[in-house]
This record gives structure tokens, C-alpha cells and sequence, in this order.
């Protein structure tokens, strides 16, 4: 039986980096993957996501052409010209992701990993390789590292919807598509569709989109859904999915029933704990994921847990941050910091949106404000007349003048909010913002130039409400 020093099962996006890092340091580590080497994020989430948002966002670029001189003529867009080119990409990634492993020297096994007592590990063939004979191998130390699975609301008619999972390989592109949640990637899908030309309904159980993000942002983008014809149905809920020979029937808690041609459900993420033996190994879990202490460890010494499959941060960044922690503190401690707290976030609709740091609501708990904010038609949108305005918004602690937090919609939000994370990490104040020079014209520059506050909000008392949904 091969024993290693450390076994990763699952080589997503944390594994790889926990398992390349423990071998940088001398251990002998391995790592098994069941069928898409770099996980859902190169995959089935953030890599393929992007090239989607790409691909959706050049048709507004060929709108806009005209009114800067061009001749455009726009003969459509090919969803299947993209999948397949999407599909070449994301395999020379997974070779990319092989190539890594191999280089640092981890030994990569292909298949459906489960925990046996006393550190032991099956390994039998999974789809990727059916033929590879079941293998049993031991560690001294093993890391879970499956990553999540996105949920399927539990409503009549359900198995007709699709998950993301299933929207990158979709053979034609649905004319009209009912999505339901508007977390992520709800909203995300409902851009890149609505980009392309289909007919988008989003139906969501709040009376704002994105619960959990700043309220002023979620009302601008509440507003922008609206201004690219993406039809909301708020404070609503499905009932029940039902085929017939048009497509799809979907009823709403409203008794409205949407006929389309595809329902997506955006419902969350849980986290993919299901075939991995946790029983039988004594691991203990909550609310379906595993738990761990601060170090990462399990409820079982020598197994620890990274990533979306302990339902913390749920992010990419996040789950490679934990690790590499986690490798450096068993192999060679190095004392080494992330900060956590202040991960800044993005959901890539058209335009995006980004923040990082405290929301106004979670900062009202704790601190005196002064709130910041500018609202202004981005340049590049100016000759062609199109409408959306883009929106920056700062929180500073009124006493300290500490950025508690920043967030923005608007084209490179994202690339803007990265820099300023910077910034809320290191605490920065108001005045270092202040002191810093515009680069002109840019979007960025606004956050430097805002002078005068909005408005001042007091501390609230703690009985006071947040304003976010329970
Ligand atoms: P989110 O948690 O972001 O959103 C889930 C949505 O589904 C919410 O609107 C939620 O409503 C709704 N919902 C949940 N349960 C029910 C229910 N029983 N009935 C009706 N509505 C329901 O999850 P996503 O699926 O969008 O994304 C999963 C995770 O993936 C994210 O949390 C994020 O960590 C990650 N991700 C990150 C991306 C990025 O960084 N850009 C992109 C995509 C995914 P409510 O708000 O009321 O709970």
C-alpha cells in the first residue's frame, strides 16, 4: 500500500495549492481529483463564467462602434462557435493545472475518493478513467478539499431545471430563460443571457437583488436590472417546473406562470460532502459542512478541511489562501497572514459590481459614519448615449477617518475595487485618499476627488435594525 505524507482529495482550486506548497516543502503528498482537474472555478465557475461575460459584453461594444466611426454589421452571435472554443480553453487549463502538480512533484491519482478508519483512503474509478483498478493508499495526514454543489430547490418539476453546471455546456443558447435566486449567479447569468439577446426573468424571494451587499448598491443595481429589460419578479418564490411540448412552465408564489424555454436555478451552493465517508471516519459536521477549528483541522486529528466544503467564504482566493496556510503549518510554519475580513468581492454583471470592506448597514453597528458617494455616466458611454450610470460609494469611520469600506458598480469595478482593497486592509483614512493625485480620466479617480460627505449617520443602538433581510 503507497503511504504518502499528505493526501488532498480534490484538486480544485485550494487543494492544488495546499498540495503543491506541502511538496515545495519536502513532504511526499498526492492528491486525487474525480473528474475536472482545477475544480469548479476553472471548470464550472469563475474561468468559464468570464469568458462568458466576454463573449456577452462584445456585442455591446460592436452597439456602440457606430457612434465612434465604425461600420458594423452584426450577423449574431454563435453559442456554439463560443462553447466549443470555451471548451479548448478550459482543457488546456486542466493540462495546466497536471503540468503544476507534476512539476512540484505530488503524485496525481484520477478518481472517486472515501475515507476509511485509521487514514486510510479508497480510491475507485470515476468517470474520467472507468478502467483504473480501485487502489487503497494511506497518509499520515489528509486534506478535504471537495469544494460545493449547487442546490436544487426541492419544488415539483425540478429535475427540468438546470444548475450553472450545466448552462457551459448547453448545445444552443435558450431564447428565454426564468432564473431564479439573485445572489451571484443569478445575476450573472442574467447579464451574460440578457447580453446575448434572450428574453430574461428573475425571480427572487427579496424586494432587492443581492442580499448581503451594501443597500444603496443593491437599489442601483435593482435599477440596472431594470434598464436592460431584465424582467424582476421580487419577493416572489417558485412553486412547481412543469414540461410541455412549448418548453417549460413555471409557477410563481404570485400564481403567475412563466412559460420558457429554460429555468435556471441559482439557489446557493452546499457544500460536496456526500461520497466522501465522512461517518466512517468520525468526522463531524454542521449544517452540512465540515467543521473546523481555526487551523483547519477536523473533529479528527491528522484530517483537515479547506474551501467551499467548510462553507465559510465560499471564494477562490479564499480557499487557496487556506491552503496554502494550511500547508506551510504542518510542513514548515512561516507565520504567514491573509486578511479574511476584508476579501473583496465581485459579481460580473454588465457592469459589474465590487466591494470590500464593511457595508454601511454592518459599519452602522460599530462606528460613527461618514458616508461618500459619486454617481456619474462613464465616458466611453457618452457618444453612443447609453444610458446606466455608474455608482462609488466609501464608508469612513467619522472619528478615526479609517475606510471602512468601498464599493461600486460600474464599468472595471472589479479592477478598481482590487486596488482599493489595498487601502480598507491596510486601514488607510480618508486623508491618505485625499493626499493622492487623479490619474485622468479614469472612473478610479472619483474615489480619490470626493470631498464632501453625503451625510453623516450616528452609530446605531445595538437593538437597531441592520436594514438586511434576517
Ligand atoms: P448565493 O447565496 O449568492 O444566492 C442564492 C440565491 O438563491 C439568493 O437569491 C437566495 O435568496 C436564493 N435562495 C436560496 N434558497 C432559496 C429558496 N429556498 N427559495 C428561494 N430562493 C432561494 O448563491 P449562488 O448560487 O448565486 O452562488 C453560490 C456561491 O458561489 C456564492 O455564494 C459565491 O460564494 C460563489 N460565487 C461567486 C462568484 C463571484 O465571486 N463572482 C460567482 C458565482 C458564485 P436569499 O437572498 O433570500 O437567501
Amino acid at each position: 500500500m503507497q503511504e504518502f505524507d499528505l493526501f488532498v482529495i480534490g484538486a480544485g482550486s485550494g487543494g492544488v495549492r495546499c498540495a503543491r506548497i506541502a511538496a515545495q516543502n519536502g513532504a511526499n503528498v498526492a492528491i486525487v481529483e474525480r473528474q475536472h482537474w482545477g475544480g469548479t472555478c476553472v471548470n464550472l465557475g469563475c474561468v468559464p463564467k468570464k469568458l462568458m461575460v466576454y463573449a456577452s459584453e462584445m456585442g455591446q461594444s460592436l452597439k456602440d462602434a457606430p457612434s465612434y466611426g465604425w461600420d458594423v454589421h452584426i450577423n449574431g452571435h454563435d453559442w456554439a462557435h463560443f462553447i466549443e472554443a470555451k471548451d479548448k480553453e478550459i482543457a488546456r487549463l486542466n493540462g495546466v493545472y497536471v503540468s503544476l502538480l507534476k512539476r512540484a512533484g505530488v503524485t496525481s491519482f484520477t478518481g472517486n475518493a472515501r475515507l476509511k478508519a485509521g487514514n486510510i483512503i479508497e480510491i475507485t474509478p470515476s468517470p474520467l478513467e472507468p478502467d483504473a483498478p480501485t487502489l487503497i493508499v494511506k497518509a499520515k495526514k489528509i486534506v478535504l478539499a471537495t469544494g460545493s454543489t449547487p442546490v436544487r430547490l426541492d419544488i415539483p418539476g425540478a429535475e427540468h431545471a438546470l444548475v450553472s453546471d450545466d448552462v457551459f455546456s448547453l448545445k444552443e443558447r435558450p431564447q428565454h430563460i426564468a432564473i431564479i435566486g439573485s445572489g451571484y449567479i443569478g445575476l450573472e447569468f442574467a447579464s451574460i443571457f440578457n447580453n446575448l439577446g434572450s428574453d430574461v426573468e428573475l425571480v427572487y424571494r427579496q424586494n432587492l437583488p443581492l442580499r448581503g451587499f451594501d443597500t444603496d448598491l443593491r437599489e442601483h443595481m435593482h435599477a440596472l436590472i431594470d434598464m436592460k429589460g431584465i424582467v424582476q419578479h421580487v419577493e416572489t418564490t417558485p412553486k412547481k417546473i412543469e414540461k410541455t411540448d412549448a418548453g417549460l412552465e413555471l409557477t410563481l408564489s404570485t400564481g403567475k406562470v412563466l412559460k420558457v424555454d429554460a429555468v435556471l436555478m441559482a439557489t446557493g451552493r452546499r457544500p460536496a460532502i456526500d461520497e466522501l465517508g465522512l461517518e466512517e471516519a468520525g468526522i463531524e459536521t454542521d449544517k452540512g459542512a465540515v467543521k473546523t477549528d481555526s487551523s483547519f483541522a477536523t473533529s479528527v486529528p491528522s484530517i483537515y478541511a479547506i474551501g467551499d466544503i467548510t462553507n465559510q467564504y465560499n471564494l477562490t482566493p479564499t480557499a487557496i489562501a487556506e491552503g496554502h496556510l494550511l500547508a506551510e503549518a504542518l510542513f514548515n510554519p512561516q507565520g504567514r497572514d491573509w486578511s479574511f475580513e476584508t476579501t473583496p468581492k465581485a459579481v460580473f454583471f454588465s457592469p459589474p459590481m465590487a466591494s470590500v470592506g464593511l457595508t454601511e448597514q454592518e459599519a452602522v453597528k460599530q462606528h460613527d459614519l461618514e458616508i461618500y458617494s459619486s454617481q456619474f455616466t462613464p465616458m466611453a458611454q457618452t457618444l453612443p448615449g447609453r444610458p446606466g450610470k455608474t455608482f462609488m460609494k466609501l464608508i469612513v469611520d467619522a472619528r478615526s477617518g479609517v475606510l471602512l469600506g468601498a464599493h461600486m458598480i460600474g464599468p472595471d469595478a472589479p479592477e478598481i475595487i482590487q486596488m482599493l482593497a489595498i487601502a480598507v486592509t491596510a486601514s488607510l483614512t480618508k486623508a491618505e485618499l485625499d493626499r493622492t493625485l487623479s490619474l485622468h480620466p479614469t472612473s478610479a479617480e472619483e474615489f480619490v476627488t470626493m470631498r464632501t460627505p453625503d451625510r453623516k449617520v450616528p452609530r446605531a443602538k445595538a437593538s437597531t435594525s441592520s436594514g438586511e433581510a434576517p
